[in-house]
């Protein structure tokens, strides 16, 4: 894995980005990371928290997407 001067995890396409950003939504449902960008530096992905929230994310949430994960993710730690 390559590293960035920045010290941010690095994603290699928009994909694998898309998943995190909605993953720490998941997590953390109050997050302010909203997007992710090209680094200048590194010339992969960053996660960011500033700029027009990413679509994906968007629309995950405006289809519940995020509660429902949350609330599996909830009883999947439950059960195990
Ligand atoms: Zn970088």
């Amino acid at each position: 894995m390559s590293d960035c001067p920045s010290r941010k995890s690095i994603y290699y396409t928009e994909r694998e980005a898309k998943e995190a950003l909605i993953r720490i939504h998941v997590k953390y449902q109050n997050s302010s990371t909203r997007a992710f960008y090209t680094c200048d530096q590194c010339g992969y992905l960053h996660l960011t928290s500033s700029g027009e929230m990413d679509d994906a994310l968007k629309q995950a949430q405006q289809a519940g997407k995020i509660n429902q994960l949350s609330e599996s993710d909830h009883w999947t730690r439950k059960l195990s």
